[in-house]
């Protein structure tokens, strides 16, 4: 069997590139271990973060890194067992985190952000899944008056991005969130992001994507993407039927990608921060109208369709590390303070590998030494949100269209940069 181009990796972002592959006119097949949308796609927050213009870098305060090091908080946790397998990308992402960098890295990835949502309403659209996205923006959540302030003038700084949003005060928060507390042990007040959309079961979105790319044509097959193996000028990946090849193939498999660029030579440095979630029913009488994030603590909550979703920040350890209970055990603790959560919809908390790379964007485009070959990964804390973005970039690189976005920001071979 032999295609046009092979996707590997059904997460969102290798679903949402191989639909923007169909649409140019390519045959297209998606390959993955598993069924669609069932990696870290799974189980995100739900963000379409259309408002997250400032990619996360590197605490540079040394008041927070105290805190960090400390390792009591809920919004990041480290496993000292796994240092030496994390330090590594650590350190390179502080170095990277420079105000200069990060100003880089805003100005690359901000293309990205703009499209995102408009890139994701054209495939809910098509897909027929409007019944599980909400065009109510999420709320970021503040305990203390001096953090509510300050993220008030962060607001006001970000105002020639032209993001929509509302100031909640005390009072206004509570009213769009009547069950969350507010006052002295609950929220003084919140940040309403008006742009962003939230989706109420990530794992569907990405499979009602699928079944769009299915629908108009494309083939989803259960392979293991370890099976690769270049032939000549074409790349073929073992099925159970045989071997199905193509001239191009497009590497999406989020955290796992280093499976296929580390076998071919390349020295990306993806790194992992780990996140867990869980669901847990409202008693009755309580109801979350918005995806809250509580951001001194670091965790969201989302009005999913399993229940109030609550997701994790960020845990170092190794990816292999069995999942622990301690990171969203902590976050729980804190949710609870401020909104009455019901009874565990799960036993186990679910766990989730953010693809990161150190310079906070993504790679995309083609491999620089392999003719056909093509990278599509390391979407990190966003990757829900730019799936459809970077699959249409990749997409238009791929067909050598014009690119909407300039892509060199992301070229695979920019690791060996110098730091400024
Ligand atoms: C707790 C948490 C909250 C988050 N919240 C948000 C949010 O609100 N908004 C947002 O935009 N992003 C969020 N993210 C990030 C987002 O979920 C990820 O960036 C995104 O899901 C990455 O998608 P992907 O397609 O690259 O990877 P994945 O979804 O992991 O897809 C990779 C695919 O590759 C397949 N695969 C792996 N190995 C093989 C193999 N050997 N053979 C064949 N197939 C293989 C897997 O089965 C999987 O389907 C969050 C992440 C976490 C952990």
């Amino acid at each position: 069997m032999s295609s046009d181009v092979l996707v590997l990796g059904a997460g969102i972002v290798g679903v949402s590139t191989a639909l923007h592959l169909q649409a140019r006119g390519r045959s297209v097949v998606l390959i993955d271990r598993g069924r669609p949308g069932e990696g870290t796609s799974h189980g995100n927050a739900g963000l379409i973060e259309r408002s997250s213009v400032v990619p996360y870098a590197f605490p540079r305060s040394l008041t927070t890194l105290m805190r960090y090091a400390l390792n009591r908080s809920s919004d990041v946790r480290y496993d000292l067992r796994d240092f030496l397998h994390f330090a590594p990308f650590l350190f390179r992402y502080w170095r990277h985190s420079t105000p200069h960098n990060l100003e880089i890295a805003t100005r690359a990835m901000l293309p990205l952000i703009e499209a995102s949502v408009r890139e994701h309403d054209a495939l809910i659209e098509a897909a027929g899944a409007q019944d599980l996205v909400r065009a109510e923006g999420w709320i970021a959540a503040f305990r203390t008056p001096g953090r509510f302030e300050a993220a008030v003038a962060e607001v006001e700084a970000l105002a020639h991005h032209g993001l929509r949003s509302a100031i909640l005060d005390q009072s206004a928060f509570a009213a769009l969130e009547p069950s969350v507390r507010t006052g002295a042990n609950g929220i003084s007040g919140a940040v309403h992001w008006l742009d962003p959309k939230t989706v109420t079961d990530p794992g569907e979105l990405t499979k009602r994507y699928a079944r769009l790319f299915e629908k108009r044509g494309g083939q989803i097959v259960v392979a293991d993407a370890a099976s690769l193996r270049q032939v000549g000028s074409t790349w073929a990946v073992a099925t159970p039927d045989g071997e199905i090849t193509a001239p191009d193939i497009v590497v999406a498999l989020g955290p796992q990608s280093d499976l296929i660029f580390r076998r071919f030579g390349y020295a990306i440095p993806l790194g992992i921060k780990r996140g867990y979630h869980k669901h847990y029913t409202s008693p009755a009488g309580t109801a979350l109208h918005h995806s809250v994030v509580d951001e001194e603590a670091g965790y969201v909550l989302a009005p999913m369709r399993q229940g109030v979703r609550l997701t994790t920040g960020i845990e170092f350890a190794s990816p292999d590390r069995l999942p622990g209970a301690q990171q969203i055990d902590r976050a729980e603790r804190c949710a609870r303070q401020l909104l009455d959560l019901g009874k565990e919809v799960e036993a186990t908390p679910w766990l989730g590998l953010r693809p990161c790379l150190p310079d906070m964007r993504p790679v995309i485009g083609g491999a620089h030494r392999h003719k056909g070959l093509w990278f599509n990964f390391g979407h990190a804390h966003h990757g829900l949100t730019l799936g459809p973005a970077s699959g249409r970039l990749l997409a238009e690189l791929l067909t050598e269209e014009r690119p909407f976005v300039d892509p060199t920001p992301f070229r695979s071979g920019r690791f060996h940069q110098v730091f400024r």
